[in-house]
């Protein structure tokens, strides 16, 4: 909503008067700042802004220009104006597109304002009342018209004078008790002597040659710019500063991992190598063998191994990692794989017993559902060594797991851990300053400025080819009306002796019915469709996670055994699940989920020989939602659509903010700003190379602020 972001005007650009100058200090409660009313500095304490140090952290989401006003005869088509005057004529139209429309006047011309969509604004604007309204002047016959403006009703006791001059304002993030303008307001108020209490961890020999400004003036140019200018040189420097404070931290914690702690050496020879190739069921291909010779190489060296698999989906990471925790059983040592999920990891736990019959190779599996006594015999023989291997969920991670021995810890699905949870798994070792090496994979393709600051403390290895046999999958995007069409298809792949996954946002209540228009279809729903027409007679089933993980369980192993034809499920198959006679995949609602979590769940299909199918559903409003979905269609590259997502949801949607432990980033953009990231990841390689732990007496207080700011989300808790 545009009204009454700011407030016109209304900030005087004259540094206030302080009654007591030196009374401010950066820990000052807001409510004892004169000058701030005791209301507002309520409300801004309700949005964690509660001394004068906090207030002046609060930075800007965005600047906007605001124009000098002039009247409305000098309005030239096609700029951007600002005037004020007053409504004599309102008019509102519902309809397909509706909008409220007024006249203005100031004795000079009169204006056209409409307001689309924003029916609201009839609470606000009637005859009489005088406005402020900025925004593009446009000719409509004879007219000139102004199509959603900023606009804000001017108080005949407030009405303050017109603004001369153009000036930048900053826009906060504001609540209803805390407007911006505001916000804006008791920021100017403290300012002046805020700044003088601003330390720069940077000294100026660091600073220029990189032309940064000194932290000070950056936040007085980010609050309180003269010119867009300002706006920018500031920006710059508080986005470089949150990338260097976060590189540095990265490196610190690689530096510490490979310096002060060790990892067992495993074995690894020829003889080891070709007795772990001969369990498998096929000759591992050559991207395979390039990253496994990449892993041979780490976990034979006792430098902590920590080390990122990327690869698309159903390239065979799987495979890679067994041969990896084979190597550590070789060696007379444990591994231990974790999965995001109790089906993943019943399923990891399958193919693991598999490959291992008839050697003598003890497994075992470790979810939340194991019973009292399993749970208590797995935890008996990880402690005494009689289990060389264990996959489990997160319960893998809880105290009371302890390892005699363990060399390798292998996290599959990265994206869906934080980096809390291998630092956990690293403190499972059996000895201080000893430490199991890591390995994490991921089927999400992580684009490399993505990967570089979130796993900056990973080495990468990509297998970048598919096993042989594989076909594409054939996408298409198609509307609800062509539905019938897509289950007759899929009745007949299920005739010709296929099986399918039909994905469905939301679970639904147990009498869901029809949805309405707006409405998402739901699991329940989809389900009791399919079974009572289109996909009558074949044998159906719901997977989803509100079900008991028994039930999970066997409905997964019923479906991989071929008895269950179509699985309607909600995204709980998205990650990993392998059943290669399933050959078609549709999904439903297909707009409402990401690029990269639609490849994930294309990649559950063309895992046979048998080529896949995926058909995406979707009736988008917006054009560019259309454009997305279309991607899918034209591409399989599952890295090409993971930069496409990040450019176009960001990464906290990509990831999950909170589970990627991805920190927290307040002004860098990390797809704007791949040249400062570089340039901040240069310089903290450098730094650190020099000076490992920041512990020299003029780095305290970048260290501070780096502990501060991203300790909790790098784990740097243990770190020096
Ligand atoms: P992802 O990388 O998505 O985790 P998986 O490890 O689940 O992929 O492997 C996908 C499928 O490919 C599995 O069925 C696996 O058995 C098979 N596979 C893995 N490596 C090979 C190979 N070298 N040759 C043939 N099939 C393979
Ligand atoms: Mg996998």
């Amino acid at each position: 909503m545009w009204a009454e972001h700011t407030e016109p005007g209304r900030i005087a650009r004259k540094v206030h008067r302080m009654p007591e100058a030196s009374s401010i200090q950066l820990t000052t409660p807001l409510a004892m700042v004169p000058g701030i009313p005791p209301g507002l500095a309520e409300a801004m304490a309700l949005m964690g802004l509660t001394n004068v140090g906090r207030l002046v952290a609060h930075l800007p989401m965005r600047h906007e220009v605001q124009e000098p006003e002039s009247t409305i005869d000098q309005a030239v088509p096609g700029r951007i104006i600002a005037t004020r005057g007053e409504v004599t004529a309102v008019r509102t139209s519902r309809g397909r597109r509706p909008r409220v429309e007024a006249v203005l006047t100031d004795g000079t011309g009169r204006l056209e304002v409409l307001w689309f969509n924003m029916l609201f604004m009839r609470e606000k604007v009637h005859p009489g009342v005088r406005l402020w309204v900025q925004g593009k002047a446009a000719r409509k016959g004879n007219a000139i018209q102004l199509v959603n403006p900023r606009s804000m009703v001017l108080r005949p006791e407030s009405e303050e004078p017109a603004l001369r001059e153009a000036q930048v304002r900053p826009i906060y993030p504001a609540s209803e008790n805390a407007k911006s303008w505001q916000i804006e307001r008791a920021i100017r108020r403290v300012l002046p002597e805020a700044l003088a209490q601003i330390h720069d961890h940077l000294p100026a020999a660091y600073r220029e040659p990189r032309g940064l400004p000194p932290l000070a003036d950056a936040y007085r140019m980010y609050h309180d710019p003269r010119s867009t200018d300002d706006v920018l040189s500031a920006r710059r420097r508080l986005a470089y500063d949150e990338l260097l404070l976060l590189q540095l931290g990265v490196h610190m914690k690689r530096h510490h991992l490979r310096q002060s702690l060790r990892a067992p050496a495993l074995r690894a020879d020829e003889e080891v190598d070709r007795a772990i190739r001969a369990r498998f069921p096929f000759a591992l291909t050559p991207a395979q063998d390039v990253v496994v010779g990449e892993i041979t190489r780490d976990l034979a060296s006792s430098t902590p191994a920590n080390r990122l698999i990327q690869g698309d989906v159903g390239c065979g990471k799987t495979a890679v990692a067994v041969y990896a925790m084979l190597l550590a059983v070789a060696s007379g040592a444990q591994a231990a794989l974790m999965a995001p999920t109790e089906i993943l990891a019943e399923q990891h736990a399958t193919n693991l017993a598999k490959l291992l019959k008839g050697s003598q190779v003890r497994s075992a599996v470790l979810t939340g559902s194991a019973t009292p006594a399993d749970r208590e015999a797995v935890l008996a023989g990880l402690a005494d060594g009689s289990i060389d291997l264990v996959v489990g969920t997160h319960a893998l991670l809880t105290d009371d797991v302890r390892f005699s021995n363990l060399a390798l810890a292998v996290i599959d699905e990265q994206h869906r851990f934080g980096v809390h949870q291998r630092a956990r798994l690293r403190a499972k070792a059996s000895e201080p300053g000893v430490t199991p090496h890591v390995l994490v994979m991921t089927a999400t393709p992580i684009p490399r400025t993505l990967a570089i600051t979130l796993f900056g403390d990973l080495d990468i290895s990509i297998i970048d080819a598919l096993p042989p046999g594989r076909s594409a999958v054939r996408t298409r995007v198609v509307s609800r009306d062509q539905r019938a069409e897509v289950y007759a298809d899929v009745a007949s792949r299920i005739e010709a002796g296929e099986q399918a996954y039909i994905v469905v946002p939301t679970i639904g209540d147990e009498d869901a019915g029809e949805p309405d228009d707006g409405e998402l279809a739901s699991v329940r729903w989809v389900h009791r469709e399919l079974e009572a027409g289109p996909l009558k007679g074949k044998r159906l089933a719901v997977l989803h996670g509100r079900l008991r993980p028994t039930t999970r369980d066997a409905t997964m192993e019923r479906f991989r055994a071929g008895v269950i034809d179509a699985l309607i499920t909600t995204t709980v198959i998205e990650v990993g699940v392998d059943v290669a006679n399933a050959t078609t995949i549709v999904i439903e609602h297909a707009d409402r989920f990401g690029l990269a979590q639609l490849h994930q769940l294309r990649g559950r299909v063309g895992r046979g020989t048998r080529p896949g199918r995926c058909v995406l559903v979707a009736d988008p409003e917006a054009p560019e939602a259309m454009q997305r979905l279309a991607v899918m269609e034209s591409t399989h590259d599952g890295f090409a659509l993971a930069e496409e997502d990040l450019a176009i949801r960001g990464p906290g949607e990509l990831f999950g903010t909170r589970q990627s432990g991805l920190p927290p980033l307040k002004v860098a953009d990390l797809m704007k700003d791949r040249d400062l990231l570089g340039m901040a990841r240069r310089d903290a390689a450098e730094w650190i190379a020099a000076s490992p732990t920041l512990a020299r007496p003029h780095e305290e207080l970048v260290r501070r602020r780096l502990l501060k700011a991203y300790g909790d989300s790098l784990g740097l808790g243990d770190v020096g």
